[in-house]
């Protein structure tokens, strides 16, 4: 059993791959929902779908979001309705989001209401939001704090970054799945995905920071040289006070890590990690990251040997 700590993009990649070496019954994702958001009354989980639609093979690996070839009718006619409707929902997605927000309406945790949605989608993977507890990651700019999704798809991360922040500010405790699946794998690997945004929402979780340094830890860069491969990392790390590089990313990780990956392309040196091609464009590169990844962790010594 491995178990991944994931966003909603650099991991899901790595994921993609390790489906083809490993049966999806020996995977488990603890997912970040600190991006979760509420709009027009329905539940998004924008981590949480990627997973489990790429689990059941409807991801669109294009954008990393959605269902592929879903339709975007209800949003086109919403979205001079509604304020809330700046991201662009899919109809298929929306059904998913509805039945979500019923099953949490109702009483269900998340973490029931997603066991309930992946069987639905014939998911066999274990797909866990790493909190059963409301958490919001939001980001704080010149003009104010804001709701991570305003601050990235809302204003396409315009504006000067000034730090992360969450709501509510006590970390949330994880659910016992969540520990459970950290404590009873192979090992865990931290996927190439947001240091900021997406991985620490997971590592603040009472109990997964205990649990890990138990743990086997693989931890793989998002960075090259100082360049994320996409998105807003470089802007949250520096804000956050971390270089926006692999040393910044071991940093945030600072002692879990019993192994790190950086790309054979960083130029960015750190001593003691291993160089492998990460860089993830088609699904035969994930499959040889996700097997070197997976040999690495077969012939590993103990605790903290190779680590750096
Ligand atoms: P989010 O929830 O959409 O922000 O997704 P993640 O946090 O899971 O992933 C975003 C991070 O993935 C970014 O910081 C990217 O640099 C990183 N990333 C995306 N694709 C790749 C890739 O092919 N290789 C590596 N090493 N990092 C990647």
């Amino acid at each position: 059993m491995i178990t991944f700590l994931s966003g909603g993009t650099g991991t899901p990649k790595l994921i993609r791959g390790m489906r083809q070496v490993l049966d999806d019954d020996q995977i488990s994702v603890v997912v970040n929902t600190g991006e979760d958001i509420w709009v027009s009354g329905n539940h998004i989980s924008p981590d949480l779908d990627t997973v489990m639609y790429l689990f059941s093979g409807v991801l669109d690996t294009d954008t990393w979001w959605g269902l592929r070839g879903d339709t975007f009718t209800t949003h086109e006619m919403l979205k001079d309705l509604s304020p809330e409707e700046f991201i662009a929902i899919g109809d298929r997605d929306r059904a998913v989001h509805i039945a979500r927000a019923d099953l949490l309406r109702r009483g269900c945790s998340l973490t029931e209401a997603t066991v309930r949605l992946c069987r639905l989608f014939g998911v066999r993977a274990s797909v866990l939001p790493m909190t059963d507890a409301r958490v919001t990651t939001r980001v704080k700019t010149s003009a104010g704090s804001i709701h991570f999704q305003e601050f990235w798809v809302k204003n396409r991360g315009a504006g000067e970054v000034m730090g992360v922040e969450w709501y509510p500010q006590d970390p949330p405790p994880a659910s016992r799945e969540v520990l459970d699946a950290i404590r009873e794998c192979e090992a865990v690997v931290i996927g190439p995905s947001n240091p900021i945004t997406s991985i620490l929402p997971i590592l603040r979780c009472r109990g997964v920071r205990e649990a890990l340094s138990e743990q086997y830890v693989v931890g793989i860069s998002p960075f090259i040289g100082d360049a994320p491969v996409s998105g807003p990392a470089g802007a949250l790390m520096t804000a956050e006070g971390y270089p926006p590089n692999s040393i910044g990313t071991a940093g945030v990780y600072s002692d879990l890590l019993d192994l790190f990956i950086q790309d054979v392309r960083d130029t960015v040196n750190l001593p003691g990690t291993v160089r492998l091609d990460t860089l993830m464009v088609d699904e035969q590169k994930s499959r040889a990251l996700a097997a070197a990844v997976l040999r690495l962790i077969r012939k590993r010594g103990g605790k903290n040997e190779g680590g750096i």
